[in-house]
């Protein structure tokens, strides 16, 4: 018998959630993706660049092209002036970047800070590089960072911080006065920063998205991450990217280059050429996402789901406690799909240990009207 390296790891959420939308028939408002596709010309570009010829390795590092236009956006975004060639990484999706930054620095022994509910590929990939997550819970009911509890846990053994904003799954955001509160806690350590921002032009109500990417003192210490399948409604296209300063793209590189070399050369092309055409296509973002929350929300005011709207990502929790409080929000989320025909995502899974009595299941709402309203519909009966 082999002895596993990740004996406690299955199969994802994700995958198990949506095998069973698929065979039962349900809606699938679990697993992140949207049910429409990109734009007409993102996938047109594609077909063109295969066809004359861009079918070879990319660079190592990214195309040329696709890397200046990642170095505009975050110029016009976010104020940084970074080097294309020095601080910018393509990846085949933003799960390789996280797992290579991971890997890049942290060694045997060296613990890591997450906050759950956490994204489910952070502790597997730290676990690989020999050290151990330290999962703080975020507070209830905003899912916000209890400041005491990470200065507490913060020690000589701490090597890397995992931020994930706008948050998977509860939706919520951090602002920059949590960055200030963040920079004056590392300030002098000896500890690095991940920063997974791969929902960072979905952000609603007017807020902003507070990127690490503005803030001089933690970027000087962050990998910030990613994700064109998000952004640009491609989650199959797996491609990604990392910024990073000089010295830590450096080490970072070294592992991508084993782990998959390079990411997929005609995909990269497109996206280089589609950001220089259309530059307005990340502005438009957070009101296209904001109408789909807004109508997914509104129809479900009609049930007796509770919730307070998301402030940002494509994902909308909703507390089940007036329908069935006996279930546990993984039976529950069985029980959606099966009879209800609506798959959503149980949250304790995400997290080391969850909360007494936590009763909420994520729906995503990257979704036609008619899936939302069908949907919506569905729920309102229960
Ligand atoms: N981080 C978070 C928080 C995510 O929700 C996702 C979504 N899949 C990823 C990383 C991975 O993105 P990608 O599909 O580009 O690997
Ligand atoms: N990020 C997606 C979600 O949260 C899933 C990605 C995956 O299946 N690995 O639903």
């Amino acid at each position: 018998m082999i002895s596993s390296k990740l004996p406690d790891v299955g199969t994802t959420i994700f995958t198990t959630m949506s095998q069973l939308a698929a065979e039962t028939g349900a809606l699938n408002l679990s697993q992140g993706f949207p049910d429409f596709d990109g734009p007409d010309a993102l996938r047109e570009a594609v077909g063109r660049h295969v066809m004359s010829g861009h079918n070879q390795y990319a660079p190592m590092t990214g195309l040329p092209q696709l890397r200046e236009q990642i170095a505009g956006k975050v110029a016009r975004l976010y104020g940084r002036r970074v080097d294309a060639a020095t601080e910018v990484t393509v990846t085949p999706g933003a799960t390789q970047a996280i797992f290579c930054a991971i890997q890049a620095v942290v060694r045997p022994g060296d613990e890591v800070i997450v906050f759950d509910p956490c994204y489910d590929s952070y502790d597997p990939a730290v676990r690989l590089a020999g050290g151990a997550c330290i999962h703080l819970p975020l507070a209830l009911p905003d899912f916000a960072i209890d400041w005491q509890r990470l200065a507490d846990s913060i020690g000589p053994r701490t090597r890397m911080i995992v931020l994930n904003t706008p948050h998977n799954p509860s939706g919520a955001l951090i602002g920059t006065e949590d960055l200030d509160r963040l920079a004056a806690l590392v300030r002098g350590r000896d500890l690095y920063l991940l920063s997974d921002e791969v929902y960072e032009h979905l952000v609603f109500d007017g807020r902003e998205h507070a990127s690490v990417l503005r803030h001089e003192e933690l970027y000087q210490r962050a990998f910030v991450v990613s994700s064109f399948g998000k952004t640009y409604h491609v989650t199959g296209w797996k491609t990604g990217y990392v910024v990073a300063p000089a010295p830590l793209t450096a080490e970072l590189r070294k592992i991508h280059q084993y782990v998959s070399f390079t990411g997929v050369t005609p995909l990269q092309w497109a996206l280089a050429d589609y950001m220089l055409a259309h530059p307005e296509h990340v502005q438009e973002l957070p009101a296209f996402y904001q109408a789909k929350r807004d109508l997914f929300c509104d129809l479900l005011a009609g049930s007796r789901f509770a919730f307070t709207r998301a402030a940002g990502t494509y994902f909308q929790l909703a507390d089940y406690s007036a329908i069935r409080p006996e279930l546990d929000d993984v039976t529950m989320a069985e029980w959606l799909t099966r009879e209800h025909g609506v798959a959503a995502i149980p949250i304790s899974v995400f997290y080391q240990q969850p909360p007494e009595g936590l009763r909420l299941v994520r729906f995503c709402f990257a979704k036609r009207e008619e899936t939302l309203r069908e949907a919506a519909q569905r729920l309102c009966a229960i």
